[in-house]
């Protein structure tokens, strides 16, 4: 069996092998624990560890000191949303119904222990408005959590016209940029933002490593989740994965100094797709703004067919997910599809299609007449 074209980039990203050069060494001879300060095994890890830090904070526009090394997103939206509120004496948090399910499973979690959450939905074009943020406001708000760009339709929020709006009401803002970071422009102090949270391996590097900021004046106020070695300022303890922090530092670097040329590219790829597919076939529909999207994203709708016969007819191509990679294995509807009003139908036959840093013009060609030809079979 041929392995499938890989468009599932927001599921996770390959390795770049610049980013896996910088890692060798850490897997093999640079075996130091960073934290063993005491000879010099422990001062290259640590000092390769603080380079990663300061390449991670360039990318976003905070201070090294504001960058705290997790295993992945999933673990910062928790230590964010679960340990702001007990320091403010404060008891509401307001997020956005089309966050991704480590933010909103964890406020349901919360939710259940007294917690009050509002949950604002965005306009049809996935994206979340100030006026209905603002409505949503009062007294007992100490957190707004809205991410920057969505993990199923690409759609991009104004987090700093948002951030601005939580500075005024002197109210934490926290954003979960895992699929915006080197996507689109991030200063996290001039934009006002608070809090964020970041993975690597949506952006070429590896798994299970990712960074919480947190500005400098808000990390005594914020329950850590472990409690330990009070490795990372205390906020999270337990000994640093040095390879895949100096992957991470790494990915983040070229992401910066490609960002510019690298979005015009997607941007182009994605348009070839889409319009391939929307000159040939006449039943297609875009979930979300195309114009506030993330470059590589593709969300789209066929309708009047079957999308389970779909996406098993296109499976041995291409490699794409129905939803988010999570809600996929769920098996439920996409709740970011719900919360735009598509029907459970039309939802059943939606492709994300996330284009990537390798993907070349013959693979989106290859990809869209396989798509156009199973289409159009189905339809009859
Ligand atoms: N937030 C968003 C928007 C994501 O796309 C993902 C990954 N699907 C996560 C959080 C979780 O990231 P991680 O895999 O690093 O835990």
């Amino acid at each position: 069996m041929q392995t499938p074209i890989y468009l599932d980039n927001h599921a996770s990203t390959p390795i770049d092998p610049r980013v896996l050069d910088t890692m060798m060494p850490f897997l093999t001879r640079e075996f130091g624990n960073a934290a063993a300060v005491s000879h010099v095994y422990g001062w290259r890890a640590e000092a390769a560890v603080e380079k990663a830090r300061g390449q991670i904070a360039k990318l976003i526009g905070a201070h090294p000191q504001e960058i705290i090394f997790t295993s992945g997103a999933t673990e910062s939206n928790n230590t964010v949303l679960k340990g702001v509120l007990p320091y403010l004496g404060k008891n509401q948090i307001v997020t956005s119904a089309i966050e991704h399910s480590s933010v909103l499973d964890t406020c349901k979690a919360l939710q259940k222990k007294g917690i009050s959450v509002c949950f604002v939905s965005p306009g049809e074009d996935g994206v979340v408005t100030i006026h209905s943020l603002e409505k949503m406001l009062s007294d007992q708000t100490g957190l707004i959590s809205i991410m920057a760009a969505n993990n199923e339709i690409g759609t991009i929020n104004d987090i700093e016209a948002i951030a601005a709006l939580a500075h005024e009401r002197e109210i934490i803002f926290h954003s979960d940029l895992t699929q915006a970071i080197g996507r689109i422009p991030v200063y996290v102090h001039r934009q006002k933002i608070a809090m964020a949270s970041l993975s690597a391996h949506k952006i070429y590097g590896p798994k299970g490593v990712g960074a919480l900021y947190v500005r400098r004046d808000l990390q005594e106020q914020i329950e850590p989740l472990m409690h330990g070695g009070k490795h990372e300022q205390g906020l999270r303890s337990g000994t640093l994965n040095v390879p895949a922090i100096v992957g991470f530092g790494a990915a983040c670097a070229l992401m910066q100094e490609e960002m510019e040329t690298e979005n015009r590219r997607l941007t182009q790829l994605r348009g070839r797709l889409l319009s391939q597919l929307q000159n040939s076939l006449s039943n297609t529909k875009v979930n979300g703004s195309l114009e506030k999207r993330l470059p590589g994203n593709l969300n789209i709708s066929f309708q009047f067919l079957d999308g389970e016969e779909l996406f098993l007819a296109i499976q041995p191509t291409v490699a794409i997910s129905r939803g988010s990679a999570c809600s996929a294995k769920a098996d439920g509807m996409s709740h970011v599809l719900r919360c735009l009003g598509v029907s459970n139908c039309l939802a059943q036959a939606t492709i994300r299609f996330g284009v990537g840093r390798f993907n070349t013009e013959q693979e989106i060609d290859c990809v869209a007449n396989v798509v156009i030809r199973e289409v159009k079979k189905l339809l009859g």
